[in-house]
């Protein structure tokens, strides 16, 4: 049974491989080559079922998709959803300075790493809708959300991770998420929560 992993992120393929880990078992997991779509969603959950949704169309095949950023109490929450391209351009480290430029001289650091992970699974070839034809068959769409609470730092730390992870320090840690290993972060962070909560259903779905 294939699982199209529809991101073009690098750095998300690799965390998301190591999160899935053996809860794949009967699964293989696909990457994601189609057209990017246009995240034009108000909320992460929006956005990660665009970007599920357009891969399971082009592929025909059950998709899953993240959309993820920081949130910062200070600044309303922002970058949010807009996390990717703060700065202006898709650069991690031009989006790292741009927020501690923007935090500069406030001592409210809290903030969050949000994640929503989304599955849908297109319906079979054939499938009628509730009305007959010409109606599709509705896919099946399914959300979870992960959140990750901490503070932000006032200088980058650590050289693991990606994006805002040298200056997040989450709650109870006294190091940055740069400076944990991948199974440390992944046991504790919002990608590893959301993924491990749509798993469960990810395998109903495919396995039954
Ligand atoms: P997305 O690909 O639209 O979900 O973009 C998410 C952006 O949020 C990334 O480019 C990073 O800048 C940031 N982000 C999301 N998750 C993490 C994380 O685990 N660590 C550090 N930055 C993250």
């Amino acid at each position: 049974m294939k699982l199209v992993l529809a991101t073009h992120n690098a750095h998300k393929v690799e965390e998301l491989r190591r999160i899935l880990g053996d809860q794949l078992e009967g699964i293989e997991l696909v990457g994601y080559d189609g057209p990017e779509p246009v995240e034009d969603g108000d909320t992460f959950e929006a956005n990660a079922l665009i970007k599920a949704r357009a891969a399971a169309e082009h592929t025909g095949l059950p998709a899953i998709a993240d959309d993820s950023g920081i949130s910062v109490d200070a600044l309303d929450g922002a970058p949010g959803i807009h996390s990717a391209r703060y700065a202006g351009t898709r650069d991690d480290e031009d989006n790292l300075r741009l927020l501690l430029t923007n935090l500069e001289g406030t001592d409210d650091r809290a903030a969050r790493f949000v994640c929503a992970a989304a599955l849908v699974v297109p319906p079979p070839v054939g499938a009628l809708g509730p009305d007959g034809p010409p109606d599709a068959a509705e896919s099946f769409e399914h959300v979870e959300q992960g959140n990750w609470p901490g503070t932000v730092l006032r200088e980058a730390v650590g050289g693991g991770g990606f994006g805002y992870d040298p200056i997040f320090k989450p709650a109870g840690y006294s190091v940055s998420a740069a400076e944990l290993t991948p199974d440390e972060k992944n046991a504790v962070s919002h990608r590893g929560l959301a993924f491990a909560a749509l798993m469960p259903v990810v395998r109903e779905q495919l396995l039954g």
